[in-house]
């Protein structure tokens, strides 16, 4: 679509002048997420109502004017990414908990409430909104919805989708709808909750959610296990799910991850290790000792080396303090990394491992591989120097194998970081040719217009109104 001159004027009189940003330095710092793309918007709103929202939506539909909702900005894929220009619609205003019913454990909340936020107001309650990515401390509820994010402990509790009973919504033509109840059951007509959570900011704008809560878990205990061979590492996975006791938390890092941590942290872990688990359940604190020794057994039955469980809140600490250190530790390797959240059926995560080392010899690269085992989730990160043309190329390539061998796993693409800009060009790969069309079909019979969050998801090179 082409940049088209905006009607400022209009927009500022439905926002307030104070709700509208358009110097190219203030622009400048809604155009980006952490993709590390940027693509500077025309101007930045920040409305304050539903109203404002919908009416907001309906002058982009008479201008064509691309529209890009925004949470924190923290997505990983391209998706907030106001590429070709238009409006950028921050939800920061949206940041009320309307509600917190402890009997019928449900929230009410607007899409700019951080997700951490949430978890410690609810929790004031007694009460429980387990999913967890490792960016709640500044990502958005509403960003999490748009991506259906996960996080450690989708292995025992499901991901953000599992959370959401209903929403309101403003669809791409400004309607303004309402989906779902605050039951957790209901089947009247098609789920449209589910259509609109991971729909990536391309269907409509959420204005309020409706979240199911848990009880909280009365205790946690933690446990680390090291194993000399990553195939006994997945053979214990497996063992301690069959056992009936599901872990809130089975986190893997492999042997390049030990290597680049204790590089960083100088902490004791091993370089010999092919794999480390971290092992969490939480329940209730009289039966945890005991599903805490079974794991233990079954560890140490399947291979481990060491196994050390937490005695205290400060060894607890130490187990995760390792696992935190990834990121930093990663940023002083190389300048760049390309991170891939594939994820395979749990039984293939030892295939996935060593595909990944032959990848790395083959392309001469580093990658370091870590993340949720339980549900076989790994993020694989290439890293690399983005300027080192001939790197960046290699690893580009090293990209496209693992994801073929992904889908030849019988894993997906993405397992919580979504499709947005980056993985678009590989988005028919997994869903296929009819799958594809018929997502299309959806978006364009929602938005005829394609001003909601263009050029995500869909091939930027096959034309929008093709049949
Ligand atoms: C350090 C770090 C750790 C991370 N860890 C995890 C992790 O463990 N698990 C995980 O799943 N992800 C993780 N992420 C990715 C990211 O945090 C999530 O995708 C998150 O849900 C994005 O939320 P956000 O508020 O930043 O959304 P943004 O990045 O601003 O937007 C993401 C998408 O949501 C859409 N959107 C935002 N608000 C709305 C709304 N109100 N209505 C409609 N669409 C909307 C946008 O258009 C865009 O398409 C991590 C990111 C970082 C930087």
């Amino acid at each position: 679509m082409d940049q088209r001159p905006l009607p400022l004027s209009q927009i500022r009189s439905l926002v307030g002048p104070q709700n509208v940003l358009t110097s190219q330095e203030d622009c400048a710092c809604y155009g980006y997420d952490a993709s590390k793309l940027a693509a500077s918007p025309q101007c930045v709103v920040f409305p304050e109502t539903v109203q404002a929202v919908s009416e907001l939506v309906k002058l982009a539909n008479r201008h064509l004017i691309p529209l890009f909702p925004r949470g924190a900005g923290s997505g990983i894929v391209g998706a907030a990414i106001p590429k070709g220009g238009g409006i950028v619609m921050a939800m920061n205003h949206f940041n009320r908990i309307l509600e917190i019913d402890e009997d019928d454990m449900i929230a009410v909340v607007e899409p700019g409430v951080i997700t951490g936020d949430l978890q410690k107001r609810v929790s004031e309650h007694g009460l429980f909104y387990p999913p967890d990515p490792a960016s709640l401390q500044f990502s958005t509820l509403g960003g999490n919805v748009a991506m259906c994010s996960g996080g450690p402990r989708a292995v025992k509790y499901g991901v953000t989708r599992d959370y959401i009973l209903g929403m309101e919504l403003v669809l791409p033509t400004g309607s303004i709808l309402q989906t779902g109840k605050k039951t957790y059951k209901g089947v009247v007509g098609y789920d449209l909750t589910r259509l609109m959570v991971g729909s990536e900011g391309t269907l409509g704008v959420f204005t309020k959610v409706i979240l199911r809560l848990l009880p909280a878990p009365e205790a946690v205990r933690t446990m680390m296990a090291l194993f000399p061979r990553i195939e006994n590492a997945a053979l214990a996975v497996s063992h301690i799910l069959k056992s009936r006791i599901i872990p809130s938390t089975l986190e893997l890092m492999d042997q390049s991850t030990l290597e680049v941590v204790e590089n960083h942290l100088h902490m004791g872990l091993p370089q010999d290790c092919e794999a480390m688990l971290i092992i969490e359940v939480d329940g209730r604190e009289d039966l945890l000792a005991h599903d805490m020794a079974q794991v233990e057994t079954i560890c140490k039955e399947k291979g481990a080396s060491e196994v050390d469980v937490a005695a205290s809140p400060t060894d607890r600490e130490r187990i995760w303090r390792a696992r935190r250190a990834i990121s930093p530790a990663l940023g002083r390797i190389r300048p760049g990394k390309i991170n891939e959240d594939v994820t395979v059926p749990r039984a293939q995560i030892p295939a996935l491992i060593h595909h990944i080392r032959r990848l790395a010899d083959k392309y001469r690269l580093t990658i370091v591989s870590f993340g949720h085992a339980g549900d076989g989730n790994i993020h694989t990160n290439i890293m690399l120097d983005r300027k080192n043309h001939d790197e960046l190329k290699r690893a580009e390539k090293a990209v496209e194998e693992l994801f073929r061998t992904v889908l030849d796993l019988g894993g997906t693409l993405s397992g919580e970081h979504g499709v947005g800009i980056t993985k678009s060009p590989f988005f028919m790969w997994e869903v296929g040719s009819v799958g594809y069309e018929t997502m299309l079909k959806i978006k364009q019979a929602l938005d005829p217009n394609n001003i909601m969050n263009p050029g995500k998801m869909f091939l930027p090179d096959r034309a929008f109104f093709q049949p």
